[in-house]
């Protein structure tokens, strides 16, 4: 019984997360769900994409957190629109929030939608959003085991983000190990290291990123 109500649950979530999606297709909007354990640097990345893309490119932005606004004031400091799901307790996002999350952001003045998840490896991966693109965030001090402990969102990865690599002099993080796991759970992905702090690899990330939105859909 139980599991037919997950079912039930989540079939829901994919049809509301294709209604996001060809909204977003409609608007030409190219959308990343950014996913990552607190504290990998989601916020840290999308600060720095604003940084650089912005004055090329409309952004906007979806914040998730259990609570509190502390990630959405950041980004509204940076002159862009912004909306901050509090879920209230529940540990992602889903397909639902967003949609409500789009009420309340100019689509069709925004090129480019950011979301950042809840800070959580598991069940992320079993919510659609409608993103075009699903970018997992890991970081040097979390060390190099978890694609081994959260295979699921590193197989559903099209990116992942190593963050904070100017603290690998300091920290145990075998890079070769790490690099070989997230090959072995999705063979074709790119690994982007970069630090956030210091800016190294940023352009890197931010070239992938332009590069994919030139590919979006048109909206003619
Ligand atoms: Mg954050
Ligand atoms: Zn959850």
């Amino acid at each position: 019984m139980k599991i037919k109500i997950l079912k039930d649950i989540l079939s829901a979530n994919d049809q509301r997360a294709k209604e996001n999606r060809e909204l977003l297709n409609r608007n030409g909007i190219l959308a990343i769900n950014f996913t990552a354990s607190p504290g990998a640097g989601k916020t840290s990345l999308i600060l720095e994409t604003i940084n650089r893309l912005k004055a090329d490119i409309k952004i906007g932005v979806v914040e998730g957190d259990v609570s509190s606004s502390l990630d959405a004031e950041m980004v509204v400091k940076k002159g862009v629109p912004v909306v901050q799901i509090n879920t209230g307790g529940t540990c992602h996002l889903d397909a639902t929030m967003v949609a409500s999350a789009f009420n309340n952001l100019p689509l069709e003045e925004i090129e480019l939608l950011l979301i950042e998840n809840v800070g959580n490896l598991i069940c992320p991966a079993a919510f659609a959003l409608g993103e075009d693109l699903n970018v997992l965030i890991s970081s040097v001090p979390e060390g190099d085991d978890k694609p081994h402990k959260y295979p699921v969102m590193f197989s559903k990865a099209h990116l992942v983000v190593l963050n904070k690599i100017d603290l690998l002099p300091h920290v145990l993080f075998d890079l070769p190990a790490f690099t070989e796991a997230v090959k072995g759970l999705n063979n074709g992905v790119e690994i982007f290291e970069v630090s956030c702090k210091t800016g190294q690899g940023i352009e890197r990330w931010t070239s992938w990123l332009s590069n994919r939105l030139n590919k979006r859909p048109s909206t003619s």
